[in-house]
Formats: C-alpha cells, structure tokens, sequence
C-alpha cells in the first residue's frame, strides 16, 4: 500500500519556467487522493523561497513546508557540525547562508556554482580540503535540462576536488538516505509505504531504491534513453511523464508494495 510520495520538482513538473503539460492537474488528483506529499529537491540555483513563489506561479499550489532542499539540508549540516564554510555556490543561493559569514573557514560548501565555478574559487576550495577541512556537498548531480539543452551539474565540480584533494564529499541531499528518511519522517509514514518519483535514474531512482523506497522514473527533463537499463531493481515502473505516473499510483496505491 502506498501511503506517502517524494516528487522531485525539475524535470518532473517543469523544466526552467515552463510547467510539463498536464502537470499541475496531475498534482491535484495526487493531493486530492490523500496521499501524503512532500517535494525533494537538489536545486542549488535559487533559495527554498524562491522555489516555493516558482511552483505557485506554475500553477502548483504547495505548502512551503512540505519542500525540502539540498540546500536546507547542508545549512542543518553545517549548523550542528559549528562549521564555517568557504562557498562554492551560486549568487542567488547566498541569502539561503546569510548568517555563515565567518572569513575563518574550516569546511567547503559546494553546489551549481555556474559562473562562480573559476579556477580561483575552485582552487581556494582545494587548499582548505588539502589541510583537512570537510566538504559538504549538496548533490553529486551529473547534469540537469534546461530548456536549451542538458547542462552540467555540480557533480564533476565536487569529483574534481574529491580527486585533487583525496576526499570524500558528504552529500547533503539527494541521494543521501538521511536527506530521504528525514522527508519521509515528516509524512509519518514508512519509508516502506513511499514512492519516489524522479527524472534522474542515479539521485532519484537508486537513490530511493537504496534508502528501502520504491520509485518511478518519468521520461521527461534530463531522462535518456536507456536510462530504464541502469536500474538497480528491476521491478520500478517507468512512465511517459508525470501524468501517467500519477495514473500509475492513483490505480495503485491499495496493492501492497
Ligand atoms: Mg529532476
């Protein structure tokens, strides 16, 4: 039985400002179902703020609450760890880690830095990893669609520092099964019982599998063909788009998982 839904937001009910046709009604049959929802994003271009106007704008009406962000999910990190980070982020995520303006920096935080990705800033953030601070890194995400096009994400930024400086990054949100469990905690439901839905096979879909939940992958946003071979269980469902993966759990949702 289903009882609880994590949908991720690009790629799945818009890409940049255009919402996937058919989306928004498909959101409302969903809410309309009383399933619990809760909205998971790695987004590190724009504040959770800003995410929350751009989905009532669309036409996804959302409580703010039921979001959770990579970018929420590495401020909580750094807040309980009395970290102070160097950021490696984009401009308009900096209001989002406003009150971390210490200049001692004893840790690296890196997202979609886009132009901020020069190699002044990248190799400041190397030389505080080479002397042992941590870096915490909210996705490893290896491109994202734009309408333009498929565009690299940050995850070759946090793998080239991860080889320069032979670290491991912490990765504050998808596919971390804490950032998994602590949005499925807030539905009360178990991770047993949830389904994630996602464009990207590797943070969504495996992500979700490994954290003990059971996912759908749409053919939309940043999908490819084959994507469907790269996945870990070979019983997940895919679907065409977000409207037929809300067909899929509506006719569903009563069958043991
Ligand atoms: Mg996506």
């Amino acid at each position: 039985m289903i009882s609880g839904l994590l949908l991720d937001l690009s790629g799945v009910l818009y890409i940049d400002d255009q919402a996937i046709p058919g989306a928004s009604d498909s959101l409302s049959r969903l809410q309309n179902s009383g399933l619990a929802i809760r909205y998971v994003t790695n987004t590190t271009r724009k504040p959770a703020n800003k995410i929350h106007q751009q989905l009532l704008e669309l036409g996804f009406i959302i409580n703010r609450d039921d979001l959770f962000t990579a970018p929420m999910a590495a401020h909580a990190y750094l807040k309980t760890n009395g970290l102070s980070p160097f950021k490696l982020i984009h401009p308009d995520l900096l209001e989002e880690f406003a009150d971390f303006n210490n200049t001692q920096y004893n840790a690296v935080l890196i997202g979609d830095a886009d132009q901020g990705f020069t190699y002044d800033n990248i190799n400041n953030a190397f030389r505080l990893l080479i002397e042992g601070a941590p870096l915490i890194a909210m996705g490893k995400n290896r491109y994202f669609m734009q309408q333009d096009g498929l565009s690299i994400d940050a995850g070759a930024f946090v793998t080239a520092l991860e080889y320069a400086a032979d670290v491991e990054a912490i990765i504050t949100g998808k596919p971390d099964c804490e950032f998994y469990r602590h949005a499925v905690h807030s539905m009360s439901t178990s991770v047993k019982s949830t389904v994630m839905i996602g464009d990207d096979v590797d943070a969504d879909i495996n992500g979700a599998i490994s954290a003990g939940m059971t996912a759908i992958l749409v053919k939309t946003g940043k999908y490819r063909d084959g994507d469907e071979d790269r996945i870990t269980d070979p019983g997940i469902v895919c679907a065409q788009d977000f409207n037929e993966a809300v067909d899929w759990i509506l006719d569903n949702k009563d069958i043991p998982l």
